[in-house]
């Protein structure tokens, strides 16, 4: 119909004489075909596809169909065409800022699991090395009763800033809770990850927080680093790690990076 045309971009020409199917995008195909299939039984259905635009972009549509039968036994469907577009443009979004911190704008902790997920099962399929990083800076309640929860919310964005800084595009850094962060480094040893916590170490020495013209905030932060054993269910285990060797480094006097080697926690400064 008009309005068909007019969502793809197709003159009617275009379609005249061709199968709807033509029109459906090959990896939904066999969905709406299986769909189609189970109206028959059901006498009625819905499916979600996509249908193939003149300029060569995809319209998310939903299909809704009920089946007749007519008295010599003929079957047809008639069907209606939802345009989706706008439900899955607020669908991303809300999953996009399910998975933000706001703050930052770095990934939050559910984030940081589906990247988990991925990249576990990658490690496991190449045989790369996947290590964690988990950070937390030092002393913050300090740092808020001394200069103002306000700007403990600046430092905590000069530190996704800094630490951003340092690390690869494919690193994913996120802030798990109030002043604690983790990074998973794919195709990197722990020993890579320990000098690369090091780095972060460093610059964040070297950036303190600016407010005004005379006032610099110097903060610092621990670091407890592990690697991450891609058989582990999840990266519930590797956390758990990383935090006892992030505990060591607070026990030891805090502003330094702690790797967990199994039953013994080696410490970079000693
Ligand atoms: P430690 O060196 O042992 O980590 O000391 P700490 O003071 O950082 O330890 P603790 O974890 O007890 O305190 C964290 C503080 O961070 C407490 C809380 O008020 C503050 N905090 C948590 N979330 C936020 C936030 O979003 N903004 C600000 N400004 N402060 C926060
Ligand atoms: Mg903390
Ligand atoms: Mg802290």
């Amino acid at each position: 119909n008009r309005t068909e045309l007019e969502w793809l971009g197709y003159q009617k020409d275009d379609v005249i004489g061709r199968d709807f199917r033509d029109f459906v995008s090959p990896e939904t195909r066999a969905g709406l075909d299986s769909a189609f299939r189970d109206f028959i039984e059901g006498h009625e259905g819905s499916v979600e596809c996509e249908l193939l635009c003149h300029d060569g972009e995809r319209l998310p549509v939903a299909i809704e169909a009920t089946v007749q039968i007519t008295e010599n036994g003929y079957q047809y469907t008639r069907a209606i065409v939802f345009d989706l577009t706008e439900r899955k443009r607020i669908e991303q979004l809300l999953i996009q800022q399910s998975m933000t911190d706001p703050l930052t704008g770095l990934g939050n902790r559910r984030y940081l699991k589906t990247q988990a997920d991925m990249d576990m099962a990658r490690a496991r399929r190449t045989g790369h090395p996947l290590s964690l990083i988990m950070v937390d800076l030092d002393h913050f309640k300090r740092i808020n009763d001394a200069y103002g929860h306000d700007n403990g919310d600046r430092v905590l964005q000069a530190f996704s800033d800094t630490a951003r800084q340092q690390f690869r595009e494919e690193d994913v850094l996120c802030r798990i809770g109030g002043e604690e962060f983790a990074v998973l480094l794919r195709e990197t040893t722990s020993e890579q990850a320990m000098k690369i916590a090091e780095r972060v170490r460093e610059a964040i020495h070297n950036h303190p927080v600016c407010l005004g013209e005379s006032t610099l905030i110097d903060y610092t932060a621990s670091f407890g680093v592990t690697s991450v054993d891609p058989d582990e269910s999840s990266l519930t285990p590797a956390i758990k790690r990383a935090d006892s060797a992030l505990y060591e480094a607070k026990a030891e006097g805090r502003d330094q990076v702690v790797t967990y080697v199994a039953e013994r926690i080696e410490n970079i400064q000693t």
